[in-house]
């Protein structure tokens, strides 16, 4: 073997035990439990009184960096890497508002070449459907799933540029049909453009723009904007037969339409993002922050069904939405919360907010690591991660489950250089993360290389 990972605290989604890892050729190729003999490795890693789990897979990672320049001065590939090396993330899956939007093979094979070049970690990237003719040439290049918006910005022209929002419901059958052909999950961001017209008009009329009045236009009616998307995406689903991956799952009533939809059967999976319970949640943080602290505003209400939706499965993931603007771009929020771009960095210390929460009681431990690693793989046929398993990748994070840090803007490694989360003590601290066996950071330093990650291709499991 050429690692050995010794006296661990293992923890998988369905088990935790003391013991070791063997590692050969970036595979974990032994299992060794308390009280078993070890065999012989060229490097012994002590991790006593650590934990060990498999690390995590981020399905909806902005990493910003397109094919030509465009919004690289908010995030490149290689900061946003380094960022989720130093999280515990060992695969990052990018998302298609990058310059230009990667709708054709050609282009998402230029889009591909960006990560190889500047990737510390494995990735994939998750192209926008747009052109009928070239969903099958993409869908056989090994992606994850397709993503499109519902969202029309008003105000912006970023983060939901043009050309890969879609809200016409015609439009969005025709792209669930296409999906369900080649076999490959639709991600959607739901958002009824219709009402949030109408709903954001009355504001504006009262002369109301800052980034509270942003936040409650987004939020009003008990979030109706998301509610009424998801009805008609499930609908959609049920007449396409695709499978419909739907993200930023942030209201109660999403949560029981979802779970509706999974009792009947349908082909429907989503997911949770840290901004929901962590940040939009709570008012005062958004009356403090404006738009820094907004992606989204998540009346308090709906918290307790978030949870509940996480710990019994009908919330499948966990994904950052990891979303990072500059200050200028949220700073504007004071006066125009339109103007500002919506969305917050989140990939550095989502794991370690979890896992506190988990620490806290909130939610069993090994369902985090469901959530955040052993599911995505399973979902999106990442065959060889998500766990820690003889014959799997090596991807894998050495945890101080009780250390408490304090999160600073000093210490993010995104390039954007601030947190929404900055001043909070969080527990669950990243020790060593392990790309394929291989160390991509390290007690506070990220030692990895960008060019090192390789495309995880996607074995969609139908
Ligand atoms: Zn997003």
């Amino acid at each position: 073997m050429d690692i050995l990972i010794q006296d661990a605290d293992i923890i998988r989604s369905t088990e935790r035990f003391g013991g070791s890892i063997g590692i050969k050729n970036g595979k974990i190729v032994a299992i060794y439990r308390d009280g078993e003999a070890a065999g012989q490795a060229g490097q012994i890693i002590d991790a006593k009184g650590r934990a060990l789990m498999p690390g995590f897979i981020d399905m909806h990672c902005h990493h910003r960096e397109g094919s030509e320049p465009g919004f690289e001065y908010k995030e490149t590939i290689r900061t946003a890497t380094m960022a989720a090396a130093a999280g515990g993330v060992t695969t990052a899956v990018g998302m298609p508002n990058v310059v230009p939007p990667p709708n054709s093979l050609e282009l998402l094979q230029r889009q591909f070449a960006r990560y190889e070049q500047g990737s510390l970690i494995d990735w994939n990237f998750n192209p926008p459907p747009m052109i009928r003719e070239e969903i099958p040439k993409m869908a056989t290049s090994g992606i994850a799933a397709f993503k499109i918006f519902m969202v029309v910005d008003t105000g912006r022209s970023y983060p939901h540029m043009p050309g890969i929002g879609v809200h016409d419901h015609g439009k969005l059958l025709e792209i669930m049909q296409h999906c369900a052909e080649v076999n490959v999950p639709l991600m959607v961001h739901p958002h009824d453009q219709a009402l949030m017209d109408v709903i954001e008009q009355a504001y504006w009329k009262r002369g109301e723009r800052d980034a509270l009045a942003y936040a409650k236009a987004y939020a009003a009616y008990d979030g109706v904007i998301w509610e009424t998307a998801i009805a008609t995406l499930l609908r959609l689903q049920k007449a396409a037969g695709c499978h419909l991956h739907l993200l930023h799952t942030q209201t109660a009533g999403s949560v029981e339409l979802i779970r509706q939809a999974k009792r009947a059967g349908q082909r429907v999976t989503c997911e949770l993002n840290p901004w929901a319970l962590f940040l939009g949640c709570d008012w005062a943080a958004i009356q403090r922050l404006g738009s820094y602290g907004l992606s989204y505003w998540v009346p308090e209400k709906n918290v307790p069904g978030l949870w509940e939706g996480l710990a019994d499965g009908t919330i499948d993931i966990l994904a950052t939405d990891h979303a990072p603007h500059t200050r200028e771009e949220k700073e504007i929020g004071w006066t125009d919360g339109w103007k500002a771009h919506t969305g917050t960095p989140s990939i550095q210390f989502y794991r370690s907010m979890f896992m506190t929460a988990a620490l806290e009681g909130k939610i069993p431990m090994e369902r985090v690591i469901e959530a955040g690693a052993t599911a995505p793989a399973r979902i999106f046929g990442f065959e060889t991660k998500g766990d820690i398993a003889i014959g799997k990748d090596a991807d894998l994070v050495l945890v101080d489950l009780d250390e408490e840090f304090e999160i600073r803007d000093e210490d993010v490694l995104s390039l954007v250089g601030w947190s929404p989360y900055a001043g909070r003590r969080v527990r669950a601290k990243t020790v060593q993360t392990f790309v394929r066996g291989t160390t991509v950071y390290r007690d506070g330093e990220v030692v990895g290389s960008p060019g090192f990650g390789k495309h995880a291709h996607a074995r969609y499991p139908g």
